[in-house]
């Protein structure tokens, strides 16, 4: 039997390794670490990738993609949430749907959009055994965000920017935060807290993702 299929005592033990190495790099935010601690992760990565799922590292998706770091998951989700409720939830850049996932436990409501569309309807495949009721999966550029859902209280960006979207801060609920990896091949987190129509930036670590890119395909 694959590793795959077993989603196994096996699996759930390297999980609560990775979880515990996530702590161990400063994660604090335990409900973040729980969330992580329920996804399959290697369910959302090539059968041949499975047995690296949970190691600390982005991993190819196909498309020039990657599925995220989970410790970069972990932190984006930590800096959102400090001190508040996720709410609804935006999320540029679907990918397989591993995020989205991670999310859906902990917001009320989670939008993710994605550019290719052969890899939302891998992220699709990947999250319908999940059946997680609040998900919803969108074909779109998401630097334009998904102004047909917005406001939203908490926006994720899993690609990295040169600079912030517009779109994205209009579309920030009042004491809506905004996290985004920005820059090309230097990039930082950065957090965006909208008062008012006052955007309030605060700079983090340095990241790599993949770049936000325009349109669809
Ligand atoms: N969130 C994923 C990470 C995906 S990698 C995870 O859970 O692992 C980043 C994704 O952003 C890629 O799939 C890429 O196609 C997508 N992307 C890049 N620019 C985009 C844009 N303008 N709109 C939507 N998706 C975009």
């Amino acid at each position: 039997m694959s590793i795959r299929q077993a989603d196994s005592s096996q699996a759930a033990r390297a999980r609560a390794r990775m979880v515990d190495r996530l702590r161990a790099q400063g994660i604090q935010d335990s409900v973040a670490l729980a969330a992580m601690m329920q996804v399959p992760r290697h369910h959302f990565v090539e059968e041949g990738l499975a047995y690296s799922a949970y190691d600390d590292t982005a991993l190819p998706i196909g498309f020039q993609q990657t599925i995220s770091q989970p410790y970069v998951v972990a932190r984006m989700i930590e800096l959102l949430r400090a001190g508040r409720e996720l709410g609804r939830t935006l999320e540029i850049g679907a990918g397989c749907g591993y995020q989205a996932a991670v999310l859906s436990s902990i917001a009320t409501e989670v939008y993710a959009v994605e550019r290719i569309r052969p890899l939302l309807d891998r992220a699709r495949a990947n999250l319908r055994p999940l059946r997680l009721p609040n998900v919803r999966l969108k074909h779109a550029d998401g630097s334009l965000g998904l102004p047909e859902a917005a406001p939203f209280d908490s926006i994720v960006v899993a690609a990295a920017a040169i600079g912030v979207p517009r779109a994205l801060k209009d579309q920030l609920a009042p004491g809506g935060r905004l996290i985004i990896p920005v820059g090309g091949n230097e990039q930082r987190l950065l957090l965006i807290e909208r008062q008012g129509n006052v955007f309030r930036e605060s700079g983090y670590e340095a990241v790599r993702f993949v770049p936000l890119l325009a349109g669809t395909e």
